[in-house]
């Protein structure tokens, strides 16, 4: 047997093929033909002596070499002059360092997956929690990862149970008929469809398809952003309303004032009463007008976030009498007996004084207004330690409202109709007041009433804003 086919016969028997060449090739050289034919019989033990050189082991290293010894012994030959046991030693030594370099490859190799599992995980969650509807697919249009928003616009299972082919259907085949469009448009390819509300999601949405391509620039799979048009198709729906219904209360003062001045202009109004009537109503419906677009620009500014708050100590119980002064008129001219009833405990918050009494003084010239003639009106401050609030409520014998209106009184423009005749206004004081006292005093706003009997608005405002400073 010639030293190279020992060697490779040593390099196929041994499981460290490398290194026993390496030793193969040192027997070789050493070696004269018997020796290694020798050698070749001995080493054809094949995987098991392998496994015991790898290990290293110094008595299987002893028993190696004796069977070596003896193999070579029949033949003739001395073990000394093959260099047997500094091969099989070059080789011990050889291997135990490609063990370790394997080691440390290995090491490395689990270190790297792991840091790539934890990295797609993360990505896993920070894409599973992304507000934004995302579904991702592959190459083979099949789901593999969705934001939950994602899922539900779809109308498929959240994480693991959404992988996989997207559920038959009609809506699916749109979906994947812009998928297979927008790839063949490569990269920069783009499709966006609207699919109607009734689908599986049961909500109006939009979808971007775009493709994936890897590093070589082949397609690989998908990316669906799905987001719900719900929400701004009724922020819609919502402003052209307020736009229509702002015109309607705009255009009715504008429509008294113009037909007065007309009066006025063709000399329709004669004499000195006749045109101090056209001035007086052209006089009340302008301030009319100045009053609604007052509190359309501020409801709208408290909206958008743009209304500068001046918060300071305000006491509502003083804030409450001086304006009941202030109303005390009103309500003498019809014969109302409207009273404060302040109680004597500390009865500040932090606030917007302004803002604050513009609550107050709407709440009271409501209450005026929707209470005939003789009424009695109870306008109370008092402090709630359980809340840590201060309570204000005004209370009158007044009309009432219908139980189904109760919330409705907030709303921009509504005014109960058969009122209308009573006491003239905008429809939108509630809704101010709402507004300065909820959004920007973190407080709360309600009414309790019975039809016919009165009603009783309050407001409580906590002692203290969150994040601010204690009351001085
Ligand atoms: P307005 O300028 O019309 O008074 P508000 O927003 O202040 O607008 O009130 C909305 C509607 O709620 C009023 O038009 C009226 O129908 C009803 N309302 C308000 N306060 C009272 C009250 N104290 N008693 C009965 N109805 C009231």
């Amino acid at each position: 047997m010639q030293a190279a086919t020992i060697a490779r016969s040593i390099a196929t028997g041994l499981t460290a093929g490398a290194a026993i060449g390496a030793v193969a090739a040192v027997v070789s050289r050493a070696a004269g033909d018997a020796a290694a034919t020798s050698l070749g019989a001995a080493a054809g033990t094949g995987a098991a002596v392998g496994t015991v050189l790898a290990l290293g082991c110094s008595a299987a290293r002893e028993r190696l070499l004796a069977r070596v010894r003896d193999a070579l012994a029949e033949d003739g030959a001395d073990a000394r002059v093959v260099g047997v046991e500094g091969a099989v030693d070059a080789l011990l030594a050889r291997l135990a360092h490609e063990r370790q370099a394997t080691q440390a490859v290995r090491r490395g190799l689990e270190i790297d997956s792991r840091v790539a599992r934890s990295e797609l995980d993360r990505l896993r969650r920070a894409v599973g929690h992304a507000p934004e509807g995302l579904v991702v697919l592959d190459g083979a249009d099949e789901v593999v990862l969705t934001s939950t928003a994602g899922a539900a616009r779809l109308g498929i299972p959240d994480g693991d149970e959404g992988k996989g082919p997207l559920p038959p259907g009609g809506e699916t085949d749109i979906v994947l008929r812009a998928v297979r469009e927008a790839r063949a448009e490569g990269p920069a390819g783009e499709r966006r469809l609207e699919l109607p509300e009734g689908g599986r999601a049961n909500i109006e949405r939009e979808i971007t398809v775009r493709p994936l391509h890897d590093a070589e620039g082949r397609p690989d799979g998908s990316v669906l952003l799905v987001r719900d048009l719900s929400h701004e198709r009724e922020l819609g729906r919502m402003t052209s309303e307020f736009v229509a219904k702002a015109s309607h209360e705009l255009r009715t003062p504008l429509s008294s004032i113009t037909a007065y001045a007309e009066m006025l202009v063709d000399g329709e109004a004669q004499d000195d009463a006749a045109r101090r009537e056209c001035y007086e109503v052209i006089e009340g419906e302008a301030s009319r007008l100045g009053r609604l677009i007052d509190d359309m620009l501020d409801i709208s500014r408290i909206e958008a976030g743009l209304t500068r708050v001046e918060r300071t100590s305000v006491d509502l119980g003083d804030l409450m009498r001086r304006t009941v002064e202030s109303i005390q008129p009103q309500a003498h001219e019809k014969e109302q007996h409207l009273q404060a009833r302040v109680a004597e405990v500390d009865l500040r918050v932090e606030g917007d004084r302004d803002m604050l009494q513009r609550v107050i003084v709407n709440l009271l010239s409501n209450a005026v207004k929707y209470t005939p003639e003789g009424g009695r009106i109870v306008a109370s401050v008092d402090s709630d330690n359980l809340t840590g609030s201060i309570v204000l409520a005004v209370e009158d014998t007044g009309m009432g409202i219908p139980p189904d209106r109760l919330e409705k009184v907030f709303e921009k423009f509504y005014r109960i109709e058969n009122y209308e005749r009573m006491a003239r206004g905008t429809g939108l004081g509630l809704n101010l007041c709402r507004h300065i006292v909820e959004s920007l005093h973190a407080g709360q706003i309600g009414v309790e009433s019975e039809l016919g009997r009165g009603s009783k608005f309050w407001i409580s405002v906590p002692m203290r804003h969150a994040g601010g400073r204690a009351a001085a």
